[in-house]
């Protein structure tokens, strides 16, 4: 028998193993691994993806083997790297083949919704009497549809006919060659964002400069070896990586390859992708613009033109790593560092990861680029695991910004803004050029608290105050989102002496008006940004000058270029310096040049002002010496006394359950078991409270797992939970490679 007789289905909910189906003859040939189907369970009908076709059935045990009902798609959802990068994720983030192939094939495209539609069926050829007539005796109701087609000669979609007909006596007709089935494809409106347009910028490409084309020289050798390969584009901000990018996409895509572009976070980046689409443009490749605010209509359409062909560039966050493109080449991962390329449920993936993963998977060419690169990305040039380019300047000679620091210690009773920073402002407002004010925090204030009896206004449902938003006269809990009406007095004592401290984007929007009563001023947070169009909305007026000062938290610290620009304020860079996390001085590092990358783009030079109440701490002196490089090798022998990552891996397991007794005894004794089974292949830290240890009512511990090897250390976790006595009360989570 032919080779493909049996296929292997994982389903996408119910059980999760694999199980056994046969390939009925109408789909010989057509359906492959990867393809979805849908399939026959004990009492209905399920979905899943076919993982493997073999000549004998592999996994039925003692059970009738039954066959496929229906394909899905008839294009491959998961091409063969993509099947084996499914089965990495599964076992590497310790997570259910059902999660993984959540995050890899979009519902619309599982569902098969929209698809179905578009089915047609017709009769060719008039049957002859002689079937007919065993038809009208053996298979009256198959009789009746071809009675229908006798009558009616044109195609009929296949839904339509399903309504009025059993879809078996359909199956069966198609299958006796009686009626033929064609899939008619509908093209919707273009998968156009709504970025696009506002955003885009001129077309012509630039000649590269010398550092630029050597950077581009080493890359084009990596392509053309056609191996797998890492390499990093460690540029400043403003030195041409994107330039790079584009020069080696074009190369792909005229070589008949595909390439996927991934950014951290896609509304955040507008011109990047609009600067793609007019260079792409002209290759003839088709670029899909990946993002949430695609109709299911559209993502349908985008998805199928990336799987026949018809496009082979995307652009897009995280879950583009998984577009079904075939002959992938080059996989660009833009600011390889940021953190929005780890995913906070399951499966806990690193897109940048996976990203390496994937490309070696198929021997293509993994780019990945930054100014700040992640102590990880570096340490593996060091280790020679990735190769690296370097661009030290940024492009026509314009100079990196000059770093001041201005010491909040020495500022008059808890002033917010410094007088370096508000006369810096004034500066700028006077020669008519733009600032941007930077605040992780948004709301107004953070914490309001009571002198007399020691009230703290606390979420019930998380332990972190509530933040005050004063325009809505309410208090938030940032975390879980509940409000309340804002405080008065002291709601224990009733004192009034009860006041918030902190201050948020909100504050800042506020003083900054009180300070300069004329200026124009945007601001840019979660809070102020409610729908989409707002984004645009006011970096448009941003760039056309309609306004002076822009205040926002990161979401404006990342990948906007705007050449008016020439002082940047960090508000509070202690913020990020003292986060509980060994991250915390890389975080800081990376903010400040991210930050500073802001300004001076254009022909003014730029000003970077910080404000701290610890102006000694590492990562600030060497941004005020602009001199991460040394920072960077600083902080690597740190790591590397503590044994921290990037000299091990960490696996967290965090412990979660609503009753704070039965957790923290639930985790010490499961930790007693990981010492005894795990206690030679990693060292064992914790357990201990989560740093925000209430969540939604839910408390949390951890476990930490300092390891060489994470798949062997989740691999005996996997194992050992399986085993470990259950308490229904407490649930737990594994994180490989957390990032906070
Ligand atoms: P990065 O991605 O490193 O921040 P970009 O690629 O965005 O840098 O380049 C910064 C600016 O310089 C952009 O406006 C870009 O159009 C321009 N640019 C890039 N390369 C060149 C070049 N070789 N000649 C002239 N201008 C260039
Ligand atoms: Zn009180
Ligand atoms: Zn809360």
């Amino acid at each position: 028998m032919d080779e493909g007789r049996y296929a292997c289905v994982r389903l996408f909910s119910g059980l999760d193993k694999p199980l056994t189906y046969s390939v009925p003859a109408r789909f010989a040939g057509v359906v492959r691994a990867g393809c979805i189907v849908r399939v026959p369970l004990r009492g209905g009908v399920g979905a899943g993806v076919i993982t493997r076709l073999s000549s004998s059935p592999e996994e039925a045990g003692k059970f009738k083997i039954r066959p496929i009902l229906e394909l899905v798609q008839n294009l491959r959802a998961l091409t063969p790297d993509l099947l084996d990068l499914a089965f990495w994720i599964k076992d590497y983030y310790a997570s259910s083949m059902q999660s993984v192939f959540e995050s890899m094939i979009p519902a619309v495209v599982r569902s098969g919704r929209g698809e179905l539609a578009l089915k047609e069926i017709h009769m060719p050829v008039r049957p002859d009497l002689g079937v007919l007539e065993s038809l009208r005796r053996r298979a009256p109701r198959q009789y009746e549809i071809v009675s229908f087609f006798l009558a009616n000669s044109s195609p009929v979609l296949k839904s339509e006919l399903c309504d009025k007909f059993s879809l078996s006596a359909v199956d069966s007709l198609v299958d006796k060659g009686v009626l033929k089935e064609t899939s008619r494809r509908v093209k919707r409106t273009a998968y156009d964002d709504e970025l696009s347009s506002a955003e885009t910028i001129p077309s012509s490409g630039h000649v590269l400069n010398d550092e630029q084309s050597a950077a581009f020289s080493d890359i084009s050798k990596l392509l053309d070896s056609k191996k797998y390969a890492t390499h990093l584009l460690y540029g400043v901000t403003g030195s041409g990586k994107t330039e790079i990018y584009i020069h080696a996409m074009r190369k792909v895509l005229s070589e008949g390859g595909s390439c996927i572009f991934l950014v951290p976070e896609i509304a955040l980046t507008p011109q990047t992708v609009g600067r793609l689409r007019s260079r792409l443009g002209d290759c003839g490749a088709g670029l899909v613009v990946w993002h949430s605010g695609l109709s299911d209509g559209q993502r349908l359409d985008a998805w199928r033109d990336l799987a026949d062909g018809s496009a082979r560039v995307v652009v897009g966050a995280r879950s583009c790593i998984f577009a079904p493109l075939s002959n992938l080449r080059l996989i660009v991962v833009d600011e390889e560092h940021d953190t929005a390329y780890k995913q906070d449920k399951a499966p806990r993936y690193n897109a940048r990861d996976v990203a390496v993963v994937r490309a070696r998977l198929c021997g293509a060419l993994c780019l990945l680029g930054s100014a700040t690169p992640s102590l990880e990305t570096l340490y593996n040039t060091k280790r020679k695991k990735y190769s690296v380019s370097r661009i030290s300047k940024r492009i026509d000679g314009c100079v990196l910004p000059t770093v001041m620091i201005a010491d909040m210690r020495r500022e008059k009773g808890g002033a917010v803004l410094s007088r370096l920073l508000l006369d810096k402002l004034a500066d700028r407002l006077d020669k008519g050029q733009q600032s941007i004010l930077f605040l992780n925090r948004r709301g107004y204030a953070k914490v309001y608290e009571c002198p007399d009896c020691g009230y703290v206004a606390e979420c019930p449902h998380c332990s972190v105050s509530m933040t005050w938003h004063r325009g809505r006269g309410i208090v938030k809990c940032h975390i879980c989102g509940y409000e309340a009406r804002a405080p008065m007095l002291c709601p224990k004592c009733g004192s009034e002496r009860a006041k918030w401290r902190g201050y948020g984007t909100q504050k800042i929007e506020n003083l900054i008006a009180d300070a300069f009563p004329s200026a124009r001023v945007g601001r840019m947070d979660a809070d102020a940004m409610r729908r989409r169009d707002d984004y645009r909305r006011v970096l448009g007026d941003f760039r056309r000058g309609k306004l002076d000062i822009l205040i926002g938290t990161q979401m404006i610290a990342k990948g906007l270029d705007f050449p008016r620009v020439t002082l940047v304020g960090l508000v509070d860079a202690d913020i990020s310096l003292h986060m509980p996390s060994f991250r915390a001085a890389e975080r800081t590092y990376q903010l400040i040049v991210q930050v500073a990358g802001r300004a001076g783009r254009g022909d003014g030079a730029g000003e970077v002002v910080i404000q701290t109440r610890t102006p000694e701490a590492i990562p600030i002196q060497y941004a005020k010496r602009d001199d991460m490089e040394s920072f960077l090798e600083e902080e690597l022998q740190n790591r590397k006394e503590f044994a921290y990552p990037p000299f091990r891996r960490i696996v967290r397991q965090l412990f979660k359950s609503r009753n704070p007794d039965k957790l923290s005894y639930y985790a010490e004794e499961f930790a007693k078991a990981a010492e005894k089974r795990l206690g030679n292949i990693c060292e064992i830290r914790g357990p201990s409270p989560a740093p925000i240890e209430k969540i939604e009512d839910f408390y949390h511990w951890q476990l930490w797992y300092f390891c060489g090897n994470v798949s062997a250390v989740v691999s005996e976790l996997v194992k050992l939970r399986a085993e470990f006595p259950l308490d229904e009360d407490v649930s737990d989570v594994l994180d490989s490679d957390p990032v906070d």
